[in-house]
């Protein structure tokens, strides 16, 4: 089998593993407990906190664990938006094509009397720091871009973004999940008040994630209870997921300059060689991409019927997010840069590990090649454009 969805989720490395196990078999105290036995694993706690916040450029009492990603994300939200309603700024900045974690809560916002605006993101799969300057208001409490886009893996100019809203005194939010672990990041250098990551996007364990806040921003519960991290987020801490994250966050910052290098040639060889299919175009920009992300639409294909093929063939691939496959509704992110909705449809997205070797992508080319060729060679779209009936929509 070959594994091409990274960007889903992630196996969990060796040197994860093996942070992991002494926290179930040996170090399982609870770390709110008094007694030595429970000091050990708050050291451990601890520890863990201090190297995420040496990875992030952060302090470790800037950290929080979270249960992952989207409570991150939520959390981030409903920070900024209680401290900008008591501030009467009830406006929220972001863009149209983040993940739904943050979709979702802008909208349960909304209906909160939140105020929304979402960036237009250009066709390339970027929005600007221009845009972001132009849509702040008197009463903006917070704007969120994402770091890199889960589907089409661009990256956004993040310190940038950052500057402007430093400048005009809005707090700066970003989903840091998809570059986490796999481009550098500095949460002092890119002028980032909060920021989301989650363990299991670079080979950490599933259910366990980080919210970074900028010292001085009071955190909103979203889960009362004891007190936990600060009293900021209750419940007992998952000390095996988070021993294993912080292991992974380092370890893979440790490969990070091989496995770029290593990740880009890769990605360029898959792009080139699916570029040589007939009207089909390459999601997002060619060069401001995560080095793993290879994100392509071809005209007359059913993403699904596409991805079935491929697992017959052992590739694991996806079309969307794996939050959107299962439903039969076109990616928002695909809509957003301008693709209309029978091309979004027929979009596949390869995201690549860092164990791939050459051979498994020249595999890949080949086998994409061939399914494509064979459900246009079944598809009455397909017929109906070369016989001229219809505009082909992609060159
Ligand atoms: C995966 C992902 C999330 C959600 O993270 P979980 O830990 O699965 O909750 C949020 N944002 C982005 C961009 C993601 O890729």
């Amino acid at each position: 089998m070959i594994y091409a969805d990274n960007a889903a989720t992630t196996k969990v490395s060796k040197t994860a593993l093996a942070a992991m196990l002494p926290c179930f078999e040996q170090v399982y105290g609870n770390p709110s407990s008094l007694y030595a036995f429970g000091q050990e694993a708050k050291e451990l706690l601890e520890d863990a906190r201090a190297r995420i916040a040496r990875c992030l450029n952060a302090d470790p009492k800037e950290i929080t664990f979270t249960s992952g990603g989207s409570e991150a994300d939520n959390q981030a939200l409903r920070t900024a938006a209680a401290l900008g309603a008591k501030k009467g700024k009830k406006h929220i900045i972001s863009t149209a094509f983040e993940h739904h974690a943050i979709l979702h809560t802008l909208d349960a916002l909304k209906k909160e009397g939140f105020e929304v605006t979402l960036l237009d993101v250009h066709e390339n799969g970027l929005v600007t720091a221009q845009q972001v300057a132009e849509a702040i208001r008197e009463d903006t409490a917070l704007v969120t871009v994402m770091f890199a886009n889960n589907e089409i893996g661009t990256i956004q100019p993040i310190a940038e973004i950052g500057a402007v809203c430093r400048e005009k005194g809005v707090l700066f939010h970003t989903d840091a999940v998809q570059p986490a672990g796999h481009l550098p990041i500095d949460v002092r250098a890119q002028n980032i008040d909060m920021l989301s990551i989650s363990g299991h996007k670079f080979h950490g364990p599933k259910g366990i994630g980080v919210l970074y806040a900028k010292k001085g921003i009071r955190l909103e519960n979203l889960i009362y209870g004891g007190a936990q991290e600060r009293n900021k987020r209750a419940g007992t801490e998952n000390l095996p997921a988070i021993a294993g994250m912080a292991a992974a966050l380092e370890e893979s910052l440790a490969h990070l300059d091989e496995t770029t290098a290593k990740l880009i040639r890769q990605r360029d060889m898959l792009i080139k060689g699916l570029s040589e299919i007939s009207h089909s175009v390459l999601n997002g920009d060619a060069e401001h991409r995560l080095p793993s992300n290879v994100n392509f639409c071809f005209e007359a294909i059913e993403g699904e019927s596409l991805l079935l093929l491929l697992d017959d063939k052992g590739i694991c691939a996806s079309s969307g997010s794996a939050c959107t496959s299962g439903s039969l509704d076109p990616s928002h992110v695909l809509l957003a840069i301008g693709r209309p909705h029978e091309v979004a449809h027929g979009s596949l997205r390869l995201s690549l590990g860092e164990d791939i070797t050459d051979d498994e992508v020249r595999y890949i080319i080949d086998a994409v090649k061939e399914v494509v060729d064979y459900l246009r060679n079944m598809s009455p779209v397909w017929r109906s454009l070369n016989e001229g009936r219809q505009q082909f929509v992609l060159p």
